[in-house]
């Protein structure tokens, strides 16, 4: 079974929810616009591995997202 990307959420102060995915292979972190995920598009980091979001891990990533804008009160 692959491994699920590890990644965190960023809202802007527009609350554009901004998805900071963190590479295995050098630890940096690319950040994507959650609306642009797409589980048949990898997300390429600076060294050239490809992070593929699973389905599931799209929605879980924008299941948090909605909980932060929650806890936002918006
Ligand atoms: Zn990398």
């Amino acid at each position: 079974m692959k491994q699920q990307p590890s990644f965190d959420i960023d809202l802007d102060k527009h609350y554009k929810a901004t998805v900071v995915i963190a590479c295995d292979a050098c630890g940096h972190e690319s950040r994507v616009d959650l609306t642009s995920l797409s589980p048949d598009v990898p997300i390429r980091c600076r060294c050239g591995t490809q992070i593929g979001m699973t389905p599931h891990a799209i929605l879980r990533a924008q299941q948090q997202a909605a909980k932060i804008r929650q806890s936002y009160g918006v």
